[in-house]
């Protein structure tokens, strides 16, 4: 069994690698530690490695992080938000990547105490199973947002399909990357919209070749601890 450490190293090479084929500066690609299928004990040793942003799915997951590790991190909600969960949890992270829907916007609005930097979901793929707004649909919801002063639409997310097949993940991957450039040419004040929040574990070399600024990686840096699958 290899440490967090040494998987550390190896998920960076691959980043750094990723970024020299694609004429991209390391810097540009923030790493998210998925710690949404480990404890408090794994997480700690993420942070220890120098890791700084942690990526939680659901709010008892966040609860159980955040008591332990508190303000040592900066926290992103990765997961499908019910409304009735928002005040629980939107003063308490730095971004979150599945905005998805108008009355997940509405509570929002209603309830942050400051503005919370956002990303849209996008289901590029247009999988039936997948969250996420269509491409058409995504204009459109994010210019319905400017009088949202509590949001602010900081990038757009994807999940790429469950597949093998590279040139399909790579295409999901630049489908967000041109809806992301376009959005942000419009030149919106609540939208600045320069950020891609893609790539996983299976994924992310091409998802940064693609243009990810935000890989959102969890078994194969923390693994997973018995009991507690994904
Ligand atoms: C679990 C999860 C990840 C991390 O997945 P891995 O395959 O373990 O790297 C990334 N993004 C989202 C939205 C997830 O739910």
């Amino acid at each position: 069994m290899s440490t967090v450490e040494e998987r550390l190293n190896h998920i960076n090479q691959s980043i750094r690698r990723a970024c020299e084929r694609s004429g991209r500066k390391p810097e540009e690609v923030t790493l998210i530690a998925v710690t949404k299928s480990v404890g408090p004990e794994r997480a700690r040793e993420v942070l220890d490695a120098g890791i700084v942003d942690l990526g939680e799915n659901r709010k008892e997951g966040l609860d159980e992080k955040q008591s332990a590790l508190g303000d040592a991190a900066r926290w992103h909600f990765i997961g499908s938000l019910q409304s009735r969960k928002v005040k629980d949890v939107v003063d308490r992270i730095d971004m979150l990547h599945s905005l998805d829907r108008g009355s997940l916007a509405a509570e929002i609005q209603k309830r942050a105490g400051r503005p919370v930097d956002c990303f849209v979901q996008v289901n590029v793929s247009g999988e039936q199973s997948k969250a996420g707004l269509s491409p058409e649909e995504t204009e459109p919801f994010i210019r319905s947002l400017a009088d949202h002063d509590k949001i602010r639409i900081a990038g757009l997310m994807t999940m790429a399909p469950n597949a093998d097949d590279e040139q399909l993940i790579r295409s999901t991957f630049r489908g967000l990357r041109e809806l992301r450039d376009r959005i942000a040419g419009l030149g919106l004040t609540h939208a600045p919209c320069t950020e891609l929040s893609m790539g996983m574990s299976n994924d992310f070399g091409i998802a940064v070749e693609e243009g990810a600024t935000f890989v959102r990686i969890g078994t194969a840096l923390v693994g997973y601890e018995s009991g507690e699958r994904p």
